[in-house]
């Protein structure tokens, strides 16, 4: 329990937000300031996305990507999710917000697949006004369906907070989302209150253990261990984020850790950029293992 709590007090520090701090020590007029502006960035596609690789450790192949929201604000420049979401999530607008992220991310899905460089796995981030307000079924249907993709392509992202509020109608959502082949991951797991056991009964398909306990790896390696292990036993894929090291991979690899996420693998880029790697990924799979076939 002490653990816990240490682990989700250093969670809730890094997210601490700047900005939107600034802008609601300023009153009122500012937060309606702050949500038009949102609103107009929604209508001028003022946000978009960056994605960040997931590679398969074994083999080092990037395998998913991780859909990652910003904000390019006509006076304020380039804002992190940390600057706005918040205040997103507080006013209601993530619920539209989040819609554009779904039909946005599984739109490039598509166009990768297009390109060849496919199949991909799409992880979106969704908030828990997204998850509780809005109707989440309808919106992944609708964005699935308008992009032409396969719904076993997108993965989303939930956190173990969001669970609380409800478990059973919870779990009567998420098995709604797992019947359209949908994915579902639980983020940044290990900073909330949830044991591993009270995993047993959701329909998840992965987990992503949090940085922290990446960050940790040498001092922390029974918890790492416990995780990927049970993670494991649930029959879960399992997932390391914030790797920035490469000592971290070997640790991660001598853990039966399958996959990693963070800086020292790929940082989070445009999808041109990202197009650019897989087709270098591509060429270099047919450099290494030629197809005669063709
Ligand atoms: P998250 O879902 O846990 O996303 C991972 C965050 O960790 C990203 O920050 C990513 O850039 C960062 N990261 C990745 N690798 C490393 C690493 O090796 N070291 C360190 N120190 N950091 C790493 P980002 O993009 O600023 O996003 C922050 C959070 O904002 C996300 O945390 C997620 O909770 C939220 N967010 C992002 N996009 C969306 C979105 O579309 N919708 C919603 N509702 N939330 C979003
Ligand atoms: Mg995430
Ligand atoms: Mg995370
Ligand atoms: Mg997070």
């Amino acid at each position: 329990r002490a653990d816990a709590a240490m682990y989700a007090a250093k969670a809730a520090g890094r997210d601490r937000v700047h900005f939107f701090d600034r802008f609601m020590g300023q009153g009122a007029k500012s937060r309606l300031v702050l949500l038009e502006d949102m609103r107009a960035g929604l209508r001028e596609n003022a946000f978009f996305l960056d994605y960040q690789p997931q590679f398969d450790l074994q083999t080092g192949n990037i395998f998913g990507a991780e859909a990652l929201v910003r904000w390019q604000h006509p006076e304020l420049g380039l804002l992190p999710p940390s600057e706005f979401i918040p205040h997103a999530e507080e006013t209601g607008l993530v619920v539209e917000l989040g819609q554009w992220v779904l039909e946005e991310a599984c739109r490039q899905n598509k166009r990768w697949q297009s390109e060849g460089l496919g199949p991909l796995l799409v992880g979106v981030n969704v908030s828990a006004r997204q998850f509780w307000d809005g109707d989440l079924v309808g919106q992944v249907r609708a964005a699935v369906q308008a992009a032409g993709i396969s719904g076993e392509y997108l993965e989303l992202e939930i956190t173990e907070s969001l669970l609380i509020r409800n478990r059973d109608v919870a779990i009567a959502t998420m098995s709604e989302l797992r019947d359209f082949g949908v994915k579902l991951a639980i983020d940044d797991f290990g900073t909330g209150y949830s044991s591993l056991a009270a995993l047993k009964h959701l329909p998840l398909t992965r987990l992503k253990i949090d940085r922290i306990f990446t960050g940790d790896i040498s001092s922390e390696c029974s918890i790492m261990q416990a995780i990927i292990t049970l993670g494991k036993e649930l029959g879960l894929s399992v997932i390391a984020e914030g790797i920035e090291e490469e000592a971290q991979v070997h640790a991660l690899r001598r853990f039966g850790c399958d996959e990693g996420q963070g800086f020292h693998l790929g940082r989070p880029m445009r999808a041109d950029q990202f197009t650019k790697c897989l087709a270098g990924q591509r060429l270099q799979r047919t450099v290494n293992v030629p197809d005669y076939s063709i």
